[in-house]
């Protein structure tokens, strides 16, 4: 109908005998042109991986100058410790990648309070003045897919203070001071991840909910690089694409694994009342646990090889270098309290992260069923060795120097080798778990 009608136009137009003819023919001729546009647009389908935006994509939203400037603090270590309280004491929350702004809105001695609600030492930021707010707006969220690992990129206007989350097959990342506007963001064929969706829960406070496709999550890390977010999501080290170190054979063939010999040097760790060390344990162990482990392929390194003393911070360094599948950190006990008229004794593994609990239960059950020992439990605590991200890592404690009969066990050589071959083969069967 539309061309019928058009068609009637220019003939009207075409028998005027008139100067203004050809300026109202070069209007017609515009407006053929522009519908054929239009029924051209029409027939071409949207792509759906194609993540759908709005303009001001990655730029900061809405620059309000504001009349009095506000003080923003920028975190300057690698990793910015953040908490529920301004003290030592108080409940950890995700730290905050280097580069994250936010407003502070309260002081206390040497703590900031941060706009989004968590408390920060001032040590690991430096603050700054500003007469806007850092506040982002996220779209065009992208995806890609590496060798053993998958990353989620949000481009923001400016790195806003972010909040992880992990449960059973979710991932959830809260970005705060944001505003989101893109749509939907279709996963095609990725190992781990089934499906992205995103809620703004308040006015500037955005959830990203990434459903997974496996139980077991293998590590992540969160970092900004200029204004982006990337979240690195490792993959199984059994996906198609994992190739085993040649030279190791075996069930762990070519599975990275850190070790971690806790206490040295100076640092002795628990005592035994006869003055046996902890940390020379834990280093025997250890040791003895990595020939265990490598007999059955796995690529094992140790934090330390020798008597000496290593920070935490050094040993989970090691860790985020390193990128194991899994780290353990090897520990004996000690205690003073009488449990019940009993002293205590048993081992205990302890976890932090909800990607590790599986590994820590499994492991403590093997080794209460094969050693014969009993079980001082499996239990959250916030270790500095069991908070790396990037890989599943537990703690064990693996009995009480403190109780006079397990301390025999504890240093008894066969005894000591029948650990890290039941641990071995502990770790062996947690992996074919996994699978
Ligand atoms: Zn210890």
């Amino acid at each position: 109908m539309a061309h019928r009608r058009l068609a009637n136009l220019l003939q009207q137009l075409l028998l005027r005998d008139d100067v203004a003819i050809y300026r109202q023919l070069l209007i017609v001729l515009l407006l053929c042109l522009g519908l054929g546009l239009i029924f051209i647009g029409s027939n071409q389908s949207t792509p759906q991986s194609k993540i759908q935006t709005t303009e001001n994509c990655g730029v900061e939203e809405t620059v309000v100058n504001l009349q009095t400037p506000v003080q923003i603090a920028e975190v300057i270590v690698e990793s910015g410790i953040t908490r529920t309280a301004p003290n030592d004491e108080a409940t950890r929350l995700t730290p905050l990648p280097k580069g994250t702004k936010a407003t502070v809105t309260s002081i206390k001695g040497d703590w900031l309070r941060l706009g989004y609600g968590a408390w920060i030492h001032r040590q690991e930021m430096q603050t700054l003045v500003s007469n806007t707010y850092p506040q982002a707006l996220v779209c065009d969220i992208s995806y890609r897919k590496l060798k053993d690992r998958t990353e989620v990129i949000f481009p923001l206007g400016t790195p806003v203070p972010i909040s992880v989350k992990q449960s059973d097959r979710i991932f959830t990342l809260t970005l705060h001071n944001t505003t989101a506007k893109n749509n939907i963001v279709t996963i095609n064929n990725d190992p781990i991840i089934s499906r992205i969706f995103w809620q703004q829960e308040k006015a500037r406070k955005v959830k990203y909910t990434l459903n997974l496709k496996n139980t077991q999550q293998w590590g992540y890390k969160l970092k900004y690089e200029e204004n982006k977010l990337i979240l690195t999501l490792r993959h199984s080290p059994f996906t198609p694409t994992f190739t085993p170190v040649s030279g190791f054979r075996g069930p762990l063939s070519g599975i990275k694994i850190v070790l971690d010999p806790g206490h040295g040097g100076m640092d002795s760790g628990a005592k035994s009342p006869e003055g046996y060390l902890e940390k020379d344990v834990n280093l025997i162990v250890t040791k003895l646990l990595r020939e265990q482990l490598e007999l059955r392929g796995a690529v094992v390194y140790l934090t330390r090889e020798d008597d000496v003393e290593l920070s935490l911070a050094d040993r989970v360094a090691r860790i985020n270098t390193i990128e194991p599948a899994i780290a353990l950190s090897i520990h004996y006990n000690h205690a003073n309290t009488v449990k019940s008229g009993k002293q205590v004794q048993g081992v205990g593994t302890y976890w932090y992260h909800p990607q590790a609990v599986g590994m820590a239960k499994f492991l403590q059950k093997y080794m209460v069923q094969n050693l014969g020992r009993p079980s001082d439990g499996v239990r959250w605590k916030n270790l500095a060795l069991a908070r790396p991200t990037i890989a599943p890592s537990v703690l064990l404690e693996l009995g009480y120097l403190s109780h006079p009969e397990e301390l025999q066990w504890i240093i008894d050589p066969y005894e000591q080798q029948n650990l890290a071959m039941v641990l071995a083969d502990g770790i062996v069967e947690w992996f074919s778990s996994t699978r």
